[in-house]
């Protein structure tokens, strides 16, 4: 059996650097998608191929495990190890990535390549397993088999997430929860500015912010139940880190109130308010997530933050569709005129999580006779 699949990327309207932490955060899926052709064996073979990134793999079910195979074919045999550790019965496949999310630009093309291959999978080998599941097969692959240290947002993203939605992820106990997001109702657009830089120490900044939130929580418990009273207890070399976590919860609590409430145009100060948090309290934006936030706010955008890791990568605009070309002029002559790359403005609407392609096609040919 053979059958083509998808899952998109992502991109967070707001909950930045709290997914460490039992904090909540609230992403959509774009409409760029990762799109795998697969085909079921009857062995335990592998045959992976991309069209995006060189290397094939081509080996046994049992040469998968912690750090093998390297480089991107990790991401897809990681999700069969998973689900083959976790007791299913997968057997080979053979796997060409056909289209992508751009890679490595914070919009999770990783998580988007694993979460198609999931989908596949569990319904060439007929698994019949809840997305949920398929989510902790995929969040092991990156963890275990690539090694790269993430949390759940990305693929619960990929798999659960609906057109005209975002879904609230809590990520103390992964409850999800649809939340109305319709920018182009409202008469608005989300812009995807992607800065192109990528700050070589970045890694290791991510792992220090960590590792103080880690010691805030061992001081004060929970930085989910904590308020700003018991931040202020905290010492000073850690406090602000907390502080971010605290109020960031907090913000997304109000975005959601706000979303649910039908008033979409009003979460601009909100985004800008976590973008401060993010640069002054977790100290991890940079000149050039500056330039882009305070030039497309300058330009017409009602609210704009940096979103991902930091030190480079992406940032969101929430901006009215009759500024969306202003604002994406004046990013790219500001870019210009500070010397640096031109950066990529892409407009993002919220679109479906991971499916099968072409579904229709397939019932229409499984069920002979149907016209
Ligand atoms: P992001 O998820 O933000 O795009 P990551 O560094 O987490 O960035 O993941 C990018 C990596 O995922 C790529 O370097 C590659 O190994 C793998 N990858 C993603 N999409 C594809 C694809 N279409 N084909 C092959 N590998 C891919
Ligand atoms: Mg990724």
């Amino acid at each position: 059996m053979t059958g083509q699949w998808s899952a998109p990327g992502r991109v967070n309207i707001i909950g930045e650097h709290v997914d460490y932490a039992d904090g909540l955060c609230l992403p959509f899926a774009i409409p760029e998608r990762t799109v795998v052709e697969v085909t079921r064996r009857n062995d335990d073979r592998l045959r992976l191929t991309s069209a995006f990134e060189n290397g094939e793999f081509d080996g046994e079910l049992t040469e998968i495990g912690p750090g093998s195979p390297k480089g991107w074919a990790g991401y897809v045999a990681g999700v069969l190890w998973a689900l083959w550790e976790a007791g299913h019965p997968v057997h080979g496949i053979d796997l060409h990535v056909t289209a992508s999310v751009p890679l490595g630009s914070g919009l999770s093309s990783s998580a988007a390549l694993e979460c198609a291959a999931a989908i596949a999978v569990d319904e060439l080998f007929e698994l019949g397993l809840p997305r949920t599941e398929l989510a902790k097969a995929c969040i092991r692959a990156e963890n275990e088999v690539v090694g790269a240290n993430t949390g759940g947002m990305d693929q619960a993203a990929s798999l659960l997430a609906t057109a005209g939605n975002a879904i609230l992820i809590d990520t103390r106990n992964g409850d999800t929860r649809q939340v109305p997001f319709s920018p182009a109702d409202a008469g608005l657009a989300v812009l995807v500015i992607d800065t192109k830089v990528r700050h070589a120490h970045a890694d290791g900044q991510y792992g220090q912010r960590r590792a103080a939130v880690e010691e805030s929580i061992a001081l004060i418990g929970s930085l989910r139940d904590a308020d700003l009273a018991a931040v202020a207890g905290l010492p000073a070399e850690i406090r602000p880190r907390a502080r971010h976590i605290v109020t960031e919860i907090a913000r997304v609590e109000q975005v959601v109130a706000l979303l649910e409430e039908g008033r979409l145009a009003e979460i601009g100060p909100i985004l800008d308010a976590s973008h401060a948090s993010l640069a002054d309290d977790l100290e991890v934006s940079c000149a050039e997530l500056d330039l882009a936030v305070e030039t497309a706010r300058v330009a017409g955008a009602l609210g704009a933050r940096m979103v991902g890791g930091g030190f480079g990568g992406s940032a969101i605009a929430l901006t009215p569709l009759d500024r969306v070309d202003a604002v994406g002029d004046a990013v790219r002559a500001a870019f210009g005129a500070a010397g640096l790359a031109e950066p990529t403005v892409r407009l993002s609407e919220p679109s479906a999580g991971a499916h099968r392609d072409g579904r229709s096609l397939w019932r229409h040919r499984a069920r002979p006779g149907c016209r």
